[in-house]
């Protein structure tokens, strides 16, 4: 004898009723019989009286077996059952056709139409349990592929995101920056041109006299010092917007502002990392962790892909590591706006 009810372990803790089943029977006492037999057999269920309803009902609730009468109005239970079948990615219901149409050219149609087995009517209550449990064992198998189909799905995105990822900072790496800014590219494509929204560049960031940390502190407080930095960087980080560990203790950022907007938002950046106070005796500017940047922006000419926007912010970087350090220095461009220094 089946238990009456069985508890199945799905995904992250959920419990769900093994054998969700729906009667569909448009005769009163037909419907009346199968219910009484199911419940004589242990097993609950939900009963309908035509095709349609049980369509409405199957499109809001999972079912994993649906017995179902063949001779209905409107929706017949091949109609039904085509439909069900048409729908099989929301998972597998096994399908039971109930008719008196024992003949077997209807039986062949019945199963051709998608049906897992046949019941002959008057329902003999063996017989329904026999199928009971052949529904049970395939409920299950099919089961146990969702389960694995979405756990294998899981570790799939987890991969993928984990290769996309700097182990270090946990912030993204090189590999999601190149695919993100060919995806920035397309979008700027279709943008119209010179309107502020649309407007993107680009920040390099670097860490000041980092060698000279990690030969004072030790490589291990330098890593610590790059998870620091990268966290607060990160936080000005808004939506359409990218950061990404670009080189040891360099982060590249894509801002969304006009080039004036940016060169502010980096400084305020600086500022922010600035402000932590982290200690670097071996820093003879300012004896604290500082950073540098170098801005440039992508729409300046209209013309100005990601790699030379790239380029001319780590140019713009060298200047102000020449000039000093701990600053923000704008690329220059023959286009406006003009090349210059935000200076602390
Ligand atoms: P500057 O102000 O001109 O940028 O000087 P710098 O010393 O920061 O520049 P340099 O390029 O000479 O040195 C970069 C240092 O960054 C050297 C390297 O050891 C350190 N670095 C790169 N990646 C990592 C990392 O993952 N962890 C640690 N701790 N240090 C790193
Ligand atoms: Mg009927
Ligand atoms: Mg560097
Ligand atoms: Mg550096």
């Amino acid at each position: 004898m089946l238990p009456a009810i069985v508890k199945w372990r799905r995904g992250a803790g959920e419990v769900r009723e093994l054998m969700k089943i729906l009667v569909v029977e448009d005769d009163a006492v037909s419907r009346f019989m199968t219910v009484k037999a199911l419940e004589q057999l242990g097993f609950g269920c939900t009963a309908t009286s035509d095709g349609q309803e049980a369509w409405e009902r199957l499109s809001t609730t999972r079912y994993d077996l649906v017995i179902s009468d063949w001779m209905m109005p409107h929706v017949d239970g091949i109609e039904l059952c085509r439909r069900i079948r048409a729908e099989e990615h929301r998972g597998y219901t096994y399908f039971v056709i109930l008719t008196a149409l024992a003949e077997r050219e209807f039986r062949l149609t019945g199963m051709r139409a998608g049906a897992d087995d046949y019941l002959a009517k008057p329902l003999d209550r063996e017989e329904l349990l026999l199928r009971l449990i052949a529904a049970e064992r395939v409920t299950r198998l099919h089961r146990k592929l969702e389960d694995q189909a979405l756990e294998l799905e899981r570790l799939n995105r987890e991969f993928f995101e984990s290769g996309r990822k700097d182990p270090l900072t946990g912030v993204a790496n090189r590999r999601r920056m190149q695919e993100d800014l060919a995806a920035f590219e397309l979008a700027l494509r279709d943008a119209p041109r010179g309107v502020d929204g649309h407007a993107l560049s680009v920040a390099l960031f670097d860490i000041d006299h980092f060698k000279r940390y990690n030969d004072t502190y030790l490589h291990t407080s330098g890593d610590e010092v790059l998870r620091r930095v990268a966290s607060v960087l990160s936080r000005h980080i808004g939506d359409h917007e990218g950061f990404y560990r670009y080189g040891g203790e360099e982060f590249l950022a894509v801002i969304r502002a006009p080039h004036t907007l940016a060169i502010a938002k980096a400084d305020l950046m600086r500022r922010d990392v600035e402000s932590c106070a982290i200690p670097h005796e071996a820093n003879p500017d300012t004896r604290f962790i500082t950073i540098s940047a170098g801005v440039a922006p992508i729409d300046a000419s209209g013309e100005v892909s990601f790699l030379e926007a790239i380029r001319a912010a780590d140019e713009a970087l060298l200047r102000a590591k020449r000039e000093g350090r701990n600053r923000i220095v704008a690329a220059a461009f023959d286009a406006p706006p003009a090349a210059g220094t935000v200076r602390h």
